[in-house]
């Protein structure tokens, strides 16, 4: 096991965090509050390897959570989920499936009670060696959220590779027939949506409607709730804004849509992201930031695999630790906050 550093205490903001300024204008802190969830990023490999993915997967990534970090982490939580009160684990990748110790995993979160959601980009379900994936899921009664940029298959494609679109709405037929997303199943299936283009998404609800309606009427396929995401400005979504000359367009856009409202309910106020080697960060765009909890609002200078494996690690934290203790922000955090809101479980207001 990696030899940890110690990481600063989080100081005051950098002044060149123009989210903290804003904060600090609307005379608003970010802390967290409470610990419901914990996510965690079981690798980078993908079996795709999508144009606005933030952390960059693909097949040819090797970063998985080995299972003793996986041991560690369900020790800390028999120490201290109780006092925590962590009801959720969310499990994010990559495609969290292609960790090999992803079932031994979901076996051992379900037995100890907790809610597991799988965040599956869907056609994994289709690849050679995971057919019988969905009914592991069902049976396990593991809750899926499920990327589907949109209903149309050229914005799909554009986005997701070619062939995707055709490959998820065979994935989602599978989903419905193990009873994922059927009334009474209790087998929850929603679906996530992030614009194609530059823009922030449209409102949740309308376009919730509208995927009900076109996706039951082309393919018979229905879903429990969309959620709508915004793309966060980092990674290959930011590679592509700077390559096309959008970059300083779309931070405007997103700085001039901020909602102070929704500071309240960003995610980082109730869940940590765990990455592949143990290492804790406030949410899941400050991991791929190479911002670890506590490092103030300097992103760390450091490559991804040195931050990862040189910052604390969750066995090493104790609740009071991550209680309370303040946020570390970035211009980026506007993502969260414009117009409805963005967070992983869809838009805040
Ligand atoms: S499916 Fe998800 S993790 Fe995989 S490349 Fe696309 S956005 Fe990234
Ligand atoms: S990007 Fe992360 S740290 Fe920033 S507001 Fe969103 S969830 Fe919180």
């Amino acid at each position: 096991m990696a030899q940890t550093i110690s990481l600063p205490i989080a100081g005051p903001q950098a002044p060149c965090d123009p989210f903290a300024q804003r904060l600090a204008e609307d005379g608003q802190t970010l802390t967290r509050r409470s610990l419901d969830t914990l996510q965690l990023n079981l690798g980078k490999m993908c079996n795709l390897a999508c144009h606005h993915c933030h952390v960059e997967a693909g097949p040819s990534r090797t970063e998985i959570m080995p299972w003793d970090v996986i041991s560690r982490i369900l020790a800390w939580l028999d120490r201290h989920r109780q006092t925590l009160g962590v009801s959720v684990v969310d499990l994010t990748g990559g495609a969290p499936e292609m960790n090999p110790h992803f079932r031994r995993l979901v076996q051992e979160l379900r037995l100890r009670g907790l809610h597991v959601l799988d965040r599956c980009n869907l056609t994994i379900l289709l690849e050679p060696g995971y057919e019988d994936l969905c009914e592991f899921l069902a049976s396990h009664r593991v809750e899926i959220v499920a990327s589907l940029p949109c209903y149309l298959e050229q914005n799909v494609d554009q986005q997701r590779g070619r062939g995707v679109f055709h490959s998820s709405i065979e994935a989602l037929r599978r989903l419905n027939a193990a009873g994922y997303g059927r009334p009474d199943s209790g087998l929850r299936l929603d679906l996530v949506y992030n614009p194609v283009g530059f823009g922030l998404p449209p409102a949740q609800q309308a376009l919730e409607a509208d995927y009900k309606r076109q996706l039951g009427a082309r393919f018979g396929i229905v879903f429990n709730r969309l959620w709508t995401i915004t793309n966060m400005p980092i990674q290959r979504f930011e590679h592509q804004l700077r390559r096309q000359g959008r970059y300083e367009a779309y931070m405007q856009k997103l700085m001039a849509a901020h909602n102070p409202a929704n500071v309240d309910a960003v995610m980082c106020r109730s869940l940590v992201s765990v990455g592949w080697q143990g290492a804790v960060y406030d949410c899941d765009f400050n991991q791929m930031l190479q911002m670890p909890l506590g490092a103030g609002s300097a992103p760390f200078d450091a490559d991804e695999h040195t931050t990862e494996r040189y910052s604390k690690k969750l066995w090493e934290l104790t609740p009071a630790e991550l209680i309370g203790r303040r946020i570390s922000t970035a211009a980026h955090c506007f993502g969260c906050t414009a117009g409805a809101g963005s967070s992983c479980t869809g838009a805040l207001s």
